[in-house]
This record gives C-alpha cells, structure tokens and sequence, in this order.
C-alpha cells in the first residue's frame, strides 16, 4: 500500500487547528474473566481458559466479577471521575468470530465513571488538562491469527484461527472529551496522556498494563478545522495502536495527511485507520459513521451494578499516590540531578530504587546497582532488570556491607552473581565463596613484598618518586588476594614498604 501525499507538518499547524481524542482499552489483571470463572491468563495454549459462558453455549448465565468492578471504580477516581451509584451493562450487538456470543457485554448510556480529568506533563515541563467523558466495564474479544497471507492481516489469508482465551477478560475503556489546544504538541500529548493511564493502573495494580501484550492500546481520533472555524472537522480513527512511540507518529501522520488532501480541495472520509510502525503510515480500514448501529440493549442476564458509598470511599482511600505527583516527590528526596532522575524513571525502576533506599541504602548507591551493574546484566542475558533475582532488600544488604568495610566492589559484585545464581542470600553467597576482605595486614605486606620483589624496577621508579608506577604492584598484589582487600590500603602499603 502506497503511503499518502502529506503536507509539511509546519504548514499542517499554520492552516489548520487539530483536535484530537483518546480511547484507552486498559486489560485488568483481575485471576479471573470479567463474566465467568476462567482465568484470566496471558500466553497459555489457546482455547484451555474458556467455558460455557464466555464461548456462549446456549443456558449459560453471566456473573459480573466483584474485583473488576473494584478496579474499574478505582480507575474512575483515579482519573477524578464522579461514579455512578447505578448502572446496567448493554450488549453491543454485532457479528465477529471473535466474540461467539455475537454481541460484546459492555456498558453504554450507564457507564461506571464519567466527568473526569486528568493532568498530563510533557517532558518539556509544560501541563495540558485532559477531560475525560467516561470510563465503562466491558469484555474483550477473542485472538484471531490470520494465516497464509503476507500482512497477516485477514486480506489475502488462507484461513484464520480463533483463540477465545482472551475472549471476557474485563476491560476498562476510558474516553476523553475532545481535546482542543495541544497545537503542534498534539502527538507528544498523545502518548503522554496514554503514558499516565499506564503509569496510574500500574501503579494501582489493576493491570499488567504491558503495551506490547495489548494490556493498554489506544485509539487515536483526529481531525482538522480551519484555525477559527467552530464546527468540528470530520475525524478518522486509527485503532489498536500499541506502543507510545506509535501513538506519536500516528497522530502526527494523521495531522500531515489529513492537512493534505483538505488544503487541496478534498475531504476526510470518516473511518477506521490503521497504524503501520514498520512503514510509517496509516491505512484505510472500515467506513464508520457517528450512528453505527449495534442495537444497544439492557442486559437481560446481569443484574445492575449498584456500589455503596461506602464501598467507594473505601476504595478510594486505598488508591495510591498519585505517580505524577510520587515522581516529584522523590527527585526532590533522593536529590538526583534531572538526568538521573530520567534514567531511573526511563529505565522503570523507581520502585527498585525506592525500595532499597528504604531497606537502608543510600539514593546514590542504590540508583547506581540498579542502573548500573544490574542493568548491565540484565541487559547481557537479554532480561528485563525487574526480572532479576534479586531484591531490593538484598541490594542495600550488600551496600551496607561495602559501606562497613566488609566487602570490597570487587567482591561485591561476586556476591551480586552468587544471589542471582540462586546461592541464597548475600551472607550465604559470602560464606560459601569464602569472600572475607583480608584486614589482617601481614599476608597483605607478604603479598605486597612478593610483588615488590617481583618487579625490581617498578620499585626503582617508586623510590625515584614517580608514585604513579605503583599501579602495576597494586594490580598485581589485587590479584594475588582475590581481590578480598580494599584498594586504597594496598596503595597506602606499597608505598610505605616501597620507601623502606
Ligand atoms: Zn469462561
């Protein structure tokens, strides 16, 4: 498929003014589906998590699951949005192999959360208010693979498998009002704003909330209007987009395309897009007009959700802290420099670094294992640095150990490679290694004299003055003691037994 003529982006925001909307799918993490008792697992062999009712075999009966309308309620005041003491699902009624009951249980004119708002800070430091229209329960799909074709998309294919494991895991879709006045930040805002519903319902822990699993995709809305014009322009809606980076440059590629064919006479033809990161472009997917009939029906088989106020306010006084508001909080404890600071929240590690501080290291050290050694790696055994097997307690441990003396950085990162190989804990990796520092200066002075011994002429350059040349003794008596001796008193020696 040929990419699209696009005006300069430049010449895009002289023309015309951009509003763009935002709908965020947010998977629960929930142990089970939002309607039945399957488990809600990622990755298991396909079709092994379904049941009579979320394959919809006739005279199955739905539940609505409790912890997913607790997540969903959280998610709502989260996003300071007002909840609704009462609301009934819907079934959207449409055919798609995906989903075998033929409608998809969701909620419409009732939703759980409406009337919010959320702040989302650019890196620049600039803040945009994002309003929020609501938040509602509903189930996912099932998977479709389509095979034999070479996009994998269903053009062209062979045949198309269905996996129903993911068909009924409660989703929580939030929909923003449309947001006008982002300008030529409107792309950046984009990810941003998908970026703090990740960051908060990860934070929250109602959801994995792992883009590249589909955890959180957005649909991205955008359309045009001449700079002045009240009417709305007509928009496009590219769907499923599931990376931040993605989120950017579909918008910013809707914006140029858009600006195209309008600056040339044409006009937007209202309809589904969807994003090719490979390539850089959207394309056309289905016509879709603001009056799609799904035949929208109560429920017959759910009872209506009806929280107490009590319940509410027990939730919300469980929500975290807000993570927008936890990050400054902490660059100003720690006092990190802002390129630390990035590095650690770039690198997700704010959680590692908070709690091996508060297991008794310093910010500086802890900011430096985790970013540093562990990165490194995590990063040489193709991991992600959260999925070693170590924890924050056991780093500050082994801190404390260096900071007392007791352990060498050498001998430090010994022990760090003894706890991930499974060794125990870092006493146990030090006993069994037998990683003691030598205080006692005795073997250590035998070992310098040895080497002193061994290299007549570096002695020589010592005694010359030309301290520098001690380095090849230290490097050799370092290794003669394992490196179980702390550097600078074996500089402090050689020098002394040089002189004498
Ligand atoms: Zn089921």
């Amino acid at each position: 498929m040929a990419k699209e003529q696009l005006l300069s982006y430049e010449d895009a925001l002289a023309k015309f003014e951009v509003v763009i909307g935002l709908e965020v799918h947010v998977e629960l993490n929930t142990k089970s589906k939002m309607f039945c008792g399957c488990a809600n697992v990622f990755g298991n062999e396909p079709n092994t998590n379904v049941c009579p009712i979320c394959i919809a075999l006739p005279g199955s009966l739905p539940a609505v699951n409790k912890k997913a309308v607790e997540s969903s309620i959280a998610i709502g005041l989260a996003l300071d949005c007002q909840i609704a003491s009462y609301g009934r699902f819907s079934r959207k009624n449409y055919f798609y192999p995906d989903l075998a009951k033929n409608f998809q249980t969701s909620q419409y004119d009732e939703p759980i959360a409406f009337e919010g708002k959320l702040s989302v800070e650019l890196d620049t430091g600039e803040v945009f208010e994002i309003p929020i229209e609501r938040a509602h329960m509903e189930e996912d799909a099932g998977k479709l693979t389509h095979v034999g074709g070479a996009t994998g998309r269903i053009q062209g294919a062979e045949y198309s498998l269905v996996d129903y494991n993911r068909a009924g895991v409660p989703l929580v879709e939030i929909v923003t009002k449309p947001v006008y006045g982002a300008g030529d930040k409107a792309p950046e805002l984009a990810a941003a704003y998908v970026r703090a519903i990740r960051e908060i319902v990860r934070a929250m822990d109602v959801s994995d909330a792992r883009m590249e699993r589909g955890n959180v995709r957005c649909d991205a809305n955008v359309s045009l209007r001449p700079h002045g014009q009240e009417k709305l322009g007509t928009r496009t809606e590219t769907k499923n987009v599931n990376s931040l980076r993605s989120v950017e440059n579909a918008v910013r590629y809707e914006i140029q395309r858009q600006a195209y064919i309008l600056s040339n006479g044409g006009t937007i033809t209202q309809e589904t897009r969807h994003w090719h990161e490979d390539r850089g472009h959207t394309s056309s997917g289905r016509p879709k007009s603001d009056a799609d009939d799904y035949r929208y029906f109560p429920e017959p088989d759910l009872v209506p959700v009806e929280p107490s106020l009590e319940w509410i306010e027990e939730i919300r006084k469980s929500l975290p802290e807000n993570p927008a508001i936890r990050r400054k909080r902490l660059q100003g404890e720690w006092a990190f420099a802002d390129l630390e600071f990035r590095d650690v929240v770039n690198s997700d590690l704010l959680d590692q670094v908070e709690q091996t501080v508060a297991a008794g290291a310093s910010p500086q050290t802890a900011r430096k294992w985790w970013t540093g050694e562990l990165a490194r790696i995590a990063n040489s055994e193709n991991l992600v640095v959260q999925d070693l097997k170590i924890t924050p307690t056991q780093v500050a441990a082994i801190q404390k150990l260096i900071d007392g003396g007791e352990l060498t950085d050498r001998m430090a990162r010994d022990v760090v490679a003894g706890v991930l190989a499974g060794e125990g804990e870092p006493s146990d990796v030090i006993e069994k290694r037998g990683l003691k520092v030598v205080t006692d200066d005795g073997a250590l002075i035998a070992a310098i004299d040895e080497a002193l011994a061994k290299q007549p002429d570096v002695l020589e350059k010592i005694r010359e003055g030309k301290v520098q040349a001690a380095g090849a003794v230290i490097g050799a008596v370092m290794q003669a003691m394992r490196g179980q001796v702390d550097a600078a008193r074996v500089r402090e020696l050689v020098l002394e037994r040089a002189a004498q």
